[in-house]
């Protein structure tokens, strides 16, 4: 690891527990919508309602899979159409339901000595973060560690895809044998920074065996274990 001049961190379940803070956001979003929405709209509304939504929305329109800005919103708005509302007025609820859902998945957590550690790595590298979720990074306080955060929606594919990796390294300026990835999906992120030739380091932050296949350069428990490699 002594040849390394930059980092790229995954986000969700790397730096924080996600499944937390999109539970979190999905209630507040249901009950938004029960106060603006019509009653008759949301009478069947539960998370597992709006999953199979959702699935039908990724199952009709694959190519938006990756865009989950899109996803949510489009399927908001197939909800409120199949119950009656108009094109406008789903997109309004739609926008509506879309906008206390984001506020809200930002609120993340991150995982204790993670910040600390962010810290003490950004007074040594560059960092910069490469997500398929749609958490917004630089509008949080860990974020004015990090030169930027890319998020998949903005790119024609979601990791393992080399597009992300290849815009960050072209970003950082190194050259991908010098950049370590950083994250706790082994196909995502082990894999897909393995296949253009950066160094990857898995988390493994649940304590998993790892699926066989897989080779990380590094495997830590946490963010804050990095600092004893590097
Ligand atoms: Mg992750």
């Amino acid at each position: 690891m002594n040849s390394i001049e930059a980092i790229t961190f995954d986000l969700d379940n790397t730096l924080w527990e996600t499944d937390v803070s999109i539970l979190g956001a999905e209630r507040v979003m249901h009950d938004h919508l029960l106060e603006v929405a019509p009653a008759a709209m949301m009478a069947d509304f539960s998370l597992e309602a709006f999953r199979a939504t959702r699935a039908t929305v990724v199952a009709e329109q694959p190519d938006i899979a990756h865009q989950l800005t899109v996803v949510r919103r489009e399927t908001l708005i197939r909800w409120f159409i199949e119950r009656g509302a108009s094109r406008a007025e789903a997109e309004d609820l739609a926008g509506e339901g879309f906008r206390v859902f984001y506020h809200a998945r930002q609120q993340v957590e991150p995982y204790p000595g993670t910040e600390d550690a962010i810290a003490k790595l950004a007074s040594r590298f560059p960092l910069a973060a490469i997500t398929n979720g749609n958490a917004d990074l630089m509008a949080m306080p860990l974020g004015r560690h990090f030169k930027f955060s890319l998020q998949a929606e903005h790119f024609p594919a979601a990791k393992p895809d080399p597009a992300m990796f290849e815009s960050a390294l072209d970003r950082l300026g190194v050259p991908p044998h010098a950049c370590l990835h950083v994250g706790d999906d082994l196909a995502h992120d082990v894999q897909g920074a393995q296949a253009v030739g950066m160094k990857a380091a898995w988390v493994n932050t649940r304590g998993r065996e790892i699926d066989t296949g897989f080779e990380p350069d590094l495997i830590i428990r946490q963010v804050a274990d990095l600092l004893d490699h590097l």
